[in-house]
């Protein structure tokens, strides 16, 4: 019997489905920190592998391993054990393009074309009420509203970002945190230059952080100057870190950089020398041929915000083509002024639905491929598919838990189509970032609500009666 085990422990180790390098057994007999048992888990691997009655073992902040749950539960001890009886896992969803503190401005404008929407509304009430307070307020609100809808890492352009930093630390949220760097003051910096040095003062402080990331951002190619966007891009280089500008969004500015510099947006990128495998390109709608080919080479990242899209009617990203080309695409939500949530499984939903009717073709972005889009594509459009977007052993523990008991998840013919059109935000009931269980039955731990909800109420009263004095 002993001799049967023991040749099917080594068996197991040869083919990677559980690793011993653990650390030691704790005197209590523990060797790992969290267990998640029973469970139907959608992996996201390199093999799509979906595992019945899986389980999943954590120790400190990775994925230690994944495989049968009897067989794990048989060699793995940890003081925490999560039944996933009923329960669907898979990776914490991956917005890769958001502005997190606007999540104060939900519904301050809408139904409005971009650039009206931006510069008549938005940029005004950010001069009047973005403070540090104000964007630690919002960036709190984003970070409730992304944890009880299943986001587990976001990519963020705002101002303050020492200030979101903060609050992700708190929370215990991944984010990849980016200063919008602009032609213009904006709240935080009276000049381009001022933002670029609080930038780079930012990277050095966080660096080496488990959770937050700082990079590098240029807001557009219509509002940051060649020489802004060239010098933001050689920060974000010399540091190694991701950079995030907004590309190709309107029709009105594919116009206004064709007629100033004769060239596409992405052409002008191209010129300019920016465009690589660490940029992330939002939006990335009015793309020529010719674009898509050069996104697709130069290996830049596209975030693909088709709610924020639809809404302001800039157009649809030709999403299908970027992904036949061989181009890197992430779903995003954009802020919340312009979405107006952060809601990624309504992204994932309007995703696959919108391509199909505007190519009329129903077989386009099928669910797997939208799923893919949302977790591990969004990974590797950050560079951190090393680390998170799948659950894989040696992976970072960034894992979502679906409650599976309510009538629109049953049937469940195919895992993928139940997560993409049936499945909504509200149906997560736990998640884990980093190792650490940062919701529990949708209770959101490191924050607390009720005063943040309060707080957001008194603020509104504030903007509303500058509203009324204008
Ligand atoms: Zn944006």
């Amino acid at each position: 019997m002993f001799k049967k085990s023991f040749i099917y422990l080594i068996t197991l180790l040869m083919s990677g489905i559980i690793s011993l390098n653990t650390g030691c057994e704790s005197k209590d007999g523990y060797n790992s920190d969290l267990i998640i048992s029973n469970a139907l888990i959608v992996t996201m691997d390199a093999d799509f592998r979906v595992i019945e009655n899986g389980a999943i073992v954590i120790a400190g902040d990775s994925i230690v391993a994944i495989g049968n749950s009897d067989e794990l539960l048989g060699m793995f001890k940890a003081p925490k054990i999560i039944d996933g009886k009923g329960r669907l896992v898979m990776p914490g969803l991956i917005n890769t393009h958001t502005h997190s503190p606007m999540t104060i401005f939900r519904g301050f404008a809408d139904d409005l074309p971009l650039h009206e929407w931006l510069y008549d509304h938005i940029f005004p009430v950010e001069a009047e009420f973005i403070t540090k307070e104000n964007v630690s307020l919002g960036a709190k609100l984003a970070i409730v509203e992304m944890l009880q809808s299943g986001t587990t890492t976001f990519n963020d352009m705002y101002y303050f970002g020492d200030e979101i930093a903060h609050v992700v630390e708190k929370a215990g949220i991944r984010a990849v945190i980016t200063e919008g760097l602009i032609d213009f003051a904006v709240p935080n910096s009276e000049s381009p230059e001022h933002g670029i040095n609080y930038t780079e003062r930012m990277i050095k402080k966080w660096a080496g952080h488990s959770l937050v990331t700082i990079g590098v951002a240029a807001h557009a190619p219509y509002s940051s100057s060649g020489e802004l966007i060239v010098a933001s891009k050689a920060l974000a280089d010399r540091y190694n870190v991701p950079f995030n500008i907004h590309v190709a969004e309107t029709k009105k500015e594919f116009d206004q950089i064709m007629s100033k510099h004769g060239l596409t947006p992405v052409q002008y990128l191209n010129k300019l020398g920016v465009l690589s495998s660490n940029m992330i390109m939002a939006h990335g709608i009015h793309l020529t041929e010719e674009d898509i080919k050069i996104v697709a080479e130069k290996g830049v990242g596209i975030a693909h915000n088709p709610e924020c899209n639809m809404k302001l009617a800039s157009g649809v990203a030709p999403v299908p083509d970027i992904l036949a080309a061989g181009g890197k695409v992430g779903l995003g939500t954009d802020g919340v002024a312009s979405n107006n949530n952060l809601d990624m499984f309504d992204e994932m939903n309007t995703a696959a639905l919108l391509h199909k009717l505007h190519k009329n073709d129903p077989t386009v972005l099928d669910a797997r491929t939208v799923v893919e889009m949302a977790t591990i594509g969004g990974a590797r459009v950050l560079g951190m598919d090393d680390k998170i977007g799948s659950i894989e052993k040696g992976k970072k523990a960034d894992i979502i838990i679906i409650d599976l008991g309510k009538p629109h998840l049953h049937p469940l013919f195919n895992v993928y189509s139940l997560v993409v059109y049936s499945m909504k935000s509200s149906d997560v009931e736990s998640v884990i970032v980093n190792g650490q269980i940062v919701m529990q039955n949708r209770n959101v731990l490191n924050i607390d609500e009720k005063a943040l909800y309060s707080q957001v109420d008194s603020l509104v009263a504030e903007i509303l009666k500058y509203v009324e004095n204008r």
